[in-house]
């Protein structure tokens, strides 16, 4: 039996389209299960400096098509201090609070877990981020929406790419993470993604230019993924225009347009899925899990497992886009 009558609600870390579609999921599944709900302001912010306030069915209305988040989302140091953290605790004690939905990326979830592990609380994560890099889940929230609007700005850049006969980098987001740059070559037909999971092994800049951009093809679109590992589409230009001059290259690094936006419906359902999956988890005395996606089921995930940072990538899926793009 559950002893909890009140969960809070937190976004936190990097905003991610579809985060609201869970607020409004959480907040539903809480209150069809007698629970009272309470949201909690930029993120562990709102922790420290109790901006804390009562949720309702009405409070989420209306939102689940919205991108951003509702609840707001914000980077706090303070959370990183134990000081800071027992304010935290100090003011879930002072609103009753005694379970807690934190959607966010690994960073979140980080601090979910050493705050659950100084105190007595059940915590459950849900994975919003756009960058899919938390381990144990297949997709994360905010991933499918982030993917589709590369592929929109990917088949506009091509055009200009087309007509100049150009090579163009194009940066996209996913911090330590290819999955956005790999999946999103795929998407749009590019000549290649250069990802930071491989980058360690192999010059995927001298690969790609020693296979030789095809003859018949007169524009040549890599996606590179933001990383210090990969260089980022920045590095790579100024590596083509010292070693290969002959390319005429330009970067287009897309930025925060990739996490706003509407969620996808895919992501709208993963959300909602997971919100109503991170009440049943507390209703059965889980705590300290992230709530993934495997195979199209719900499963738990400890969090220690889930920030591990070494998500696996699929690289038989570089092979596919060096057989596409011949
Ligand atoms: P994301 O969740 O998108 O990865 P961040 O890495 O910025 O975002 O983390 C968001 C917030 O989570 C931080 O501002 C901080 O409040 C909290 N956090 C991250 N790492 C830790 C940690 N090691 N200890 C305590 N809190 C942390």
């Amino acid at each position: 039996m559950s002893e909890i009558k009140c969960v809070g609600i937190l976004t936190s870390g990097g905003d991610s389209p579809g985060m609201n579609a869970a607020i409004r999921a959480v907040t539903r599944a809480a209150i069809y299960n007698g629970f009272e709900v309470m949201g909690i302001m930029r993120g562990y912010k709102g922790l420290v400096t109790d901006e804390i306030i009562p949720f309702k069915t009405q409070n989420v209305s209306n939102i689940i098509q919205q991108g951003g988040t509702i609840l707001k989302t914000a980077r706090c140091k303070e959370f990183m201090t134990p000081e800071g953290r027992q304010q935290a605790y100090d003011n879930m004690q002072k609103h009753g609070i005694d379970a807690l939905v934190v959607i966010g990326g690994d960073g979140s979830l980080t601090g979910a877990r050493i705050f659950a592990s100084e105190f007595n609380i059940p915590i459950v994560g849900l994975p919003g981020t756009i960058d899919n890099d938390l381990y144990g889940t297949d997709t994360t929230i905010g991933y499918d929406t982030a993917l589709n609007t590369i592929m929109d700005a990917v088949d506009k850049i091509r055009d200009t790419a087309t007509s100049h006969e150009r090579l163009f980098f194009i940066e996209v987001m996913g911090r330590n993470a290819g999955f956005l740059a790999l999946n999103g070559a795929i998407a749009t037909g590019a000549e290649a993604a250069i990802i930071p999971e491989i980058a360690t092994e192999v010059d995927q800049l001298a690969e790609l230019i020693e296979n030789g951009f095809r003859k018949s093809k007169n524009s040549s679109i890599v996606l590179v993924a933001e990383s210090e590992l990969t260089g980022g589409a920045m590095g790579l230009s100024e590596r083509v225009k010292k070693e290969f001059p002959e390319y005429d290259v330009r970067v287009t690094i897309l930025g925060h347009i990739q996490r706003g936006g509407s969620p996808s419906a895919a992501d709208r359902i993963l959300a909602s899925r997971m919100g109503e999956a991170s009440i049943n988890a507390l209703l059965e005395g889980q705590r300290n899990i992230m709530v993934g996606i495997q195979n199209d089921e719900l499963v738990y995930v400890p969090f220690t497992k889930a920030i591990r940072n070494d998500k696996p990538i699929n690289r038989d899926l570089l092979n596919t886009i060096k057989i596409l793009s011949i």
